[in-house]
């Protein structure tokens, strides 16, 4: 399974385990969701995805 991380200054969900693409601060990852938001975490990782293919093309 994917596995997201979150950065600790902005809050940012990354795939990346090195560091934030956006304000380059370190990542960790998140607590585990909860039933209820499965949906969002799913989509979050669909919506990252998404981005890294746009870039890559
Ligand atoms: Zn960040």
């Amino acid at each position: 399974m994917t596995k997201i991380w979150k950065c600790t200054i902005c809050g940012r969900y990354t795939l990346s385990n090195e560091r934030c693409p956006s304000c380059g601060g370190p990542v960790k990852t998140p607590h585990p969701p909860n039933i209820n938001l499965q949906d969002k975490y799913i989509n979050t990782i669909v919506k990252l995805r998404r981005e890294m293919r746009w870039k890559q093309t």
